[in-house]
């Protein structure tokens, strides 16, 4: 065989089979595209748990005519600039690859608006050199992503999707991690063509704990100790279930370093050894949110971004235990001594 470029098409679908592996790998990123556009509501539709149709609806800034090309192209991003960037990034996006990826990989339309046109543009990519055509369209200010027929040109991944039911339940799964964090965002899902799930904006601890109640169960809502604690450049709040009762816990247990999930051998530590200090087998239940200066955290570990590497391991590791420590001692303390068992 001669050396040859792979088409684009090609080379997308490779690129494909990282961060597109399955319906709910497609939401979690259009979504995060949403978020990053500063969408204050994201309506997610879906059908055949997402092999038919996945349709992400958000009113966020939009992208412009000339730039809507560009959006479908791989290693396009309007999130970085620099490798320094990568230091401290913020947004969920940052490789360029989402949408060229999904769209190689099914039949994907992007339409959207920004607050300066007046009217909207639809683009889709064709053929194997993935030519992107760009028609007029009709839309409020922000972008729709539509993807029918996810997998339709891979058939080997096609078969590696499983029921409709369990792709649905991946998908709503994730849905709860975002809702949690992003407390502050409309978020609805509708599932061949009925709307299961409606996350109504939580400004306040209230809602916040209505949307906790709805997601985590009211269990978790009303035993649910507030954790708020600020030191130097390192901020933890969010809830977690009171221990000191013998209702079964949560199995809500989700840690969020500047806004993303991630699963950590070090956080799970001190967590656990918090609630094992006050009450012995206590499952821990927590939805928590540490804040700290992105400098100090690495989350370009993988592409599906679940693991972080913090400079100060041992340092994020006493803070966090020292602060649910102190939490749950003081609660433990008010608590009248029946309540306990
Ligand atoms: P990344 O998110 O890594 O930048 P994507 O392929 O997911 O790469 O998106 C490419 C670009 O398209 C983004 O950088 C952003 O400028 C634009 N974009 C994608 N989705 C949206 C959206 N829903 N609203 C506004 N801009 C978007
Ligand atoms: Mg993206």
């Amino acid at each position: 065989m001669t050396i040859q470029i792979l088409p684009p098409q090609l080379a997308n679908q490779i690129a494909a089979g990282e961060v597109v592996e399955r319906p709910a790998s497609v939401i979690k990123e259009l979504v995060e595209n949403s978020l990053d556009a500063g969408a204050t509501r994201v309506d997610i539709e879906i059908e055949k748990g997402g092999s038919k149709l996945i349709k992400i609806h958000d009113n966020g800034s939009g992208i412009p005519k000339d730039e809507l090309a560009l959006a479908l192209s791989r290693h396009a991003t309007s999130k970085l600039s620099t490798l320094d960037d990568l230091d401290a990034i913020l947004s969920f996006g940052f490789r360029g690859e989402a949408l060229a990826s999904i769209s190689s990989v099914s039949r994907l339309t992007l339409t959207s608006r920004t607050e300066e046109q007046s009217e909207a543009w639809q683009a889709y990519a064709e053929g194997s050199d993935m030519a992107v055509k760009v028609i007029p369209a009709a839309h409020p200010v922000g972008s729709t992503v539509e993807a029918v027929d996810l997998f339709f040109n891979t058939p080997a991944r096609r078969r590696f999707l499983k029921s409709d039911k369990t792709e649905f339940t991946h998908i709503d799964e994730w849905l709860k991690r975002i809702a949690l964090v992003r407390s502050e965002i409309h978020f609805t899902l509708k599932n061949n063509g009925k709307t299961v799930r409606n996350y109504r904006p939580a400004k306040t601890s209230d809602q916040y704990l209505q949307r906790l109640a709805q997601i985590s169960g009211k269990k978790f809502a009303q035993q649910a100790i507030e954790i708020n604690c600020e030191h130097d450049d390192l901020k933890l709040s969010g809830y977690i279930q009171s221990p000191y009762f013998e209702s079964p816990a949560s199995d809500t247990q989700y840690f969020y370093v500047n806004g993303r999930l991630v699963r950590d051998r070090l956080v799970n530590h001190a967590v656990r050894q918090a609630f094992a200090e006050h009450v012995t087998g206590a499952q821990a239940s927590y939805v928590l949110m540490l804040d700290l200066d992105p400098h100090q955290v690495d989350v370009n570990v993988h592409p599906a971004k679940h693991e972080v590497r913090f400079h100060q391991s041992r340092y994020i590791h006493d803070y966090i235990l020292q602060v649910l420590q102190s939490a749950l001692a003081q609660v433990g303390q008010a608590l009248p001594a029946q309540e306990t068992h």
